[in-house]
């Protein structure tokens, strides 16, 4: 099936193909016309099957540019998915100029304040956040349409239900929708509540884990555990993997073990603030460390192409861990295999898991480690597709806001005057009290600077540079 079937405007198209997304994924064939319909619904699927783009295309179709207030929210457990999210929508929306923001909690409210003052279509957030701004009046619910619960089992066991049914309470009539990777009970009830008559979608029943993964383990003891992962990835020599630990304390004795070694390696676990947490997963992701080290937070919906070997240094204790964990290799078609060390006392977890994913794990005995150059990294850094598009924009300056009574549309009139500049080429435009910002899409911010030269706006000379 083709995007193109769907009816979607062609300024949402043109980003699809941008992002060189061919086909439509099957959770997202079955997703988009009941959003676009305006359906409730509860979705599962697993971590890596497009999900994201499953609501972020219909919703950007929907989402009336010319509304101030947010017109979409998105819930999620955690501050990577909150961002990840923000960046889908910007990305998918390029060209529809829709802005979304990113409310984290653990980062500074103020700024987060000043963003909602702007024309904001979309809000992606944790739960946390998005209620004490809601509880502030700093995030306007009255124009919501459509409110998406990402990764629902996971708020629900990092128990957010309270705050969950608190938000909901505050927001408008509008359409919901609950994605979760796993359907026990608990997230079934929770959809009857929160959830108007919804179309249920299954991706592979019976089957929530990611079958492109071959699941392995391997028997060892407490005190060898580190030599047999490091006999392990010289075996496989693996260009990009994700080693998880169940602890923080073990993260970072694994960290310093590869450190010492050599290995390029990165981390990531609750215990960094949330700006190293950031930079280290888009550091990984852009190939710039062969080993990320992590533990559960990392797990979440976070979405790292091309792994392809996935070690879970400590064994996870519920099949819904083991599940999120593989959900990072394996992504959309690409192969990949999940090796979990197993000590003797967690057997038992082990046959929880095989029982409850209803298939047997492939034991690993001997293993003949090759040599391989620790610090190898990837072998090539690697271009994200969403960097493509963000490196076709420029952001411009422009000495006059609020005080000069500047809006939206004097600056695109006066833009598209230049000759080759259209309102497509015009992205977000933020109006501060004495300064703008405008985004210019396509790779024309110098044919604007170079026709702006001399030419007025609202009949003022108006200093426009390129934002610092
Ligand atoms: P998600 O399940 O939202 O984490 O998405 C997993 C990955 O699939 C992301 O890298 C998306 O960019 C990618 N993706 C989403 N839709 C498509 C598509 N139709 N074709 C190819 N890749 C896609």
């Amino acid at each position: 099936m083709q995007f193109e079937q769907f009816g979607l405007n062609q300024e949402l198209l043109k980003a699809i193909q941008a992002l060189k997304y061919e086909n439509v994924l099957p959770v997202q064939e079955k997703v988009i016309p009941q959003l676009l319909n305006r359906k409730d619904v509860l979705v599962q699927s697993k971590t890596g099957s497009g999900k994201t783009a499953s609501y972020a295309i219909p919703e950007i179709e929907k989402i009336d540019w010319l509304i101030n207030s947010p017109q979409v929210l998105v819930l999620t457990p955690t501050r990577e998915l909150a961002k990840q999210v923000q960046n889908d929508f910007r990305t998918l929306g390029s060209y529809k100029r829709i802005n979304a923001v990113a409310l984290l909690g653990k980062q500074p409210i103020k700024s987060q304040i000043n963003e909602l003052k702007q024309k904001v279509h979309v809000v992606s957030g944790t739960i946390g956040r998005v209620l004490d701004h809601i509880e502030r009046g700093t995030l306007d619910l009255s124009e919501i349409k459509t409110c998406i619960i990402d990764e629902a089992d996971e708020c629900l066991n990092l128990g957010f239900k309270e705050d969950l049914d608190k938000i909901l309470n505050y927001l408008p009539d509008c359409t919901r929708a609950m994605f979760s990777a796993t359907m026990p009970q608990s997230i079934l009830e929770l959809a009857k509540s929160y959830l108007k008559d919804p179309v249920i979608i299954k991706i592979k029943e019976n089957q929530p884990y990611n079958e492109n993964i071959t699941p392995y383990y391997i028997r060892v003891e407490k005190e060898n555990k580190l030599n047999v992962l490091f006999d392990l990835i010289h075996y496989h020599l693996p260009k990009r993997a994700i080693i998880f630990c169940n602890f923080r304390e073990t993260v970072e004795n694994v960290f310093d073990a590869f450190l010492d070694g050599g290995y390029s390696c990165c981390m990531i676990h609750g215990g960094l603030t949330q700006d190293e947490r950031l930079e280290n997963m888009r550091d990984f992701k852009k190939g710039m460390f062969r080993f990320l080290i992590a533990s559960d937070v990392a797990a979440r919906g976070i979405d790292i192409a091309n792994i392809s070997h996935i070690y879970n240094y400590d064994c996870p204790t519920t099949a819904e861990g083991f599940i999120h964990r593989i959900g990072r290799s394996g992504r959309v078609d690409n192969e990949g295999e999940a090796y979990t060390l197993v000590l003797p006392t967690q057997m038992k977890y082990l046959d929880l898991i095989q029982d409850e994913m209803d298939c047997r794990f492939i034991e690993v005995e001997d293993i003949v480690p090759k040599e391989m150059d620790p610090i190898l990294s990837t072998s090539e850094p690697i271009v994200l597709k969403e960097e493509v598009l963000e490196s076709q924009k420029n952001k411009l300056y422009l000495k006059a806001g609020k005080n000069k009574k500047l809006r939206a549309g004097d600056i695109v009139g006066a833009f598209t005057q230049i000759e080759g500049v259209e309102p497509t080429d015009i992205g977000i435009i933020e109006i501060l009290d004495y300064q703008s910002y405008v985004e210019i899409l396509n790779n024309k911010g110098d044919l604007v600077l170079k026709g702006m030269k001399g030419h007025k706006i609202k009949n003022k000379d108006i200093l426009v540079e390129k934002a610092k």
